[in-house]
């Protein structure tokens, strides 16, 4: 297995060879010879080595809703990368053989990826599959390579990174996709991380102008109650009410095994949070008007969707509504 050696950003080194990685709130303290909870960094000889930097374990052309994105080049395609590791320690993983290192990788250079990013219909590159934060410094180094050809940097993450890394990658990225799982009790107790960290990071990616929308995957008994969604919605119409927020769908995966998250809470969290956000959807199965996008101006339908069929029917110029030439919260060019 191909691997270069990148000296790990946000590292304090200590007089006796101790890494403390402060990438993400983990801030782990690494002794000679050992690795990061995310099993990607790791200590040589006092020194934080980027393990991981370039190893692809899965690549593909998707849809851009799959991320989900839904006012954000809308109906096009996206390539889409990841990797092996996780910072979070999820009980409900719906990408665990990804989170928990099983993935076969193999190495790309930042060049070759971002030729990757140039295939056909596709707006950018988006880092995605498993938790792309923990790959920082690939992150910049390819994204740098985007932006001269005029693509798009998209990232699909938990939002759990320190405040100084996490201001620099909202410097150069486009788009993110940031799941917000639950409240406080629920990190702790389901994922190993903390609310506030990643709330704090949606106020700074939407306040530096990087186009933001919130997941949010409602999983059975421990966060689909109507008190956790009305907390989660009442924050984010703080930050913005025009955030596209996306309640998604649990399936039993990894270590929970509930039931599938109950069509009625599905429901009733669209209804909560409808009365508050302008722009909710439902993801992983199919509710009646859970996937069209329609003005918050007028009402008219700007974009219907059925699965990951995405038709642009109801915008104009520009992105405005093709019905009462309303500005929407939608990026197309
Ligand atoms: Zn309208």
């Amino acid at each position: 297995m191909k691997e270069i050696k990148v000296e790990a950003r946000y590292s304090q080194q200590r007089d006796d060879g101790t890494c403390l990685c402060v990438l993400c709130p983990r801030r782990c303290a690494i002794a000679r010879g050992g690795q990061g909870f995310c099993g990607h960094r790791r200590n040589e000889d006092g020194t934080l080595i980027a393990g991981g930097y370039g190893q692809v374990a899965a690549l593909a052309v998707d849809p851009i809703e799959k991320k989900p994105l839904y006012h954000f080049y809308p109906g096009s395609k996206i390539a889409s990368v990841g990797a092996n590791g996780c910072n979070l320690a999820c009980k409900f993983c719906q990408n665990w053989h990804l989170a928990e290192g099983r993935a076969r990788s193999e190495w790309m250079a930042p060049a070759e990826l971002a030729a990757q990013a140039r295939a056909e219909g596709s707006v950018g590159l988006a880092f995605t599959y498993n938790e792309p934060t923990i790959w920082f410094e690939y992150i910049l180094d390819t994204v740098e390579l985007l932006k001269p050809r005029g693509l798009k940097a998209v990232l699909v993450t938990n939002g759990y990174l320190e405040a100084e890394p996490w201001d620099e990658l909202c410097g150069v990225i486009d788009a993110a996709n940031i799941d917000v799982k639950g409240d406080d009790d629920f990190y702790r107790t389901m994922t190993g991380g903390r609310l506030a960290p990643v709330r704090r990071n949606v106020e700074v990616a939407v306040r530096a102008g990087v186009h933001v929308e919130v997941t949010n995957l409602l999983v059975t008994g421990v966060n689909d109650g109507a008190e956790q969604v009305r907390e989660l919605v009442d924050w984010l119409a703080g930050v913005s009410p025009l955030t596209p927020l996306h309640l998604s769908r649990y399936f039993p995966q990894h270590k929970y095994d509930a039931p599938a998250t109950p069509m009625e809470r599905l429901t009733e969290a669209l209804q909560i949070a409808r009365a508050k956000l302008h722009y909710v959807y439902v993801g992983n199965v199919a509710i009646e008007g859970g996937g069209a996008t329609r003005c918050h101006h007028c009402g008219h339908e700007a974009i219907a969707r059925r699965g990951y069929l995405t038709r642009v029917t109801g915008l104009g110029p520009g992105g405005v509504c093709g019905a009462c030439g309303g500005d929407l919260p939608i990026i197309i060019d």
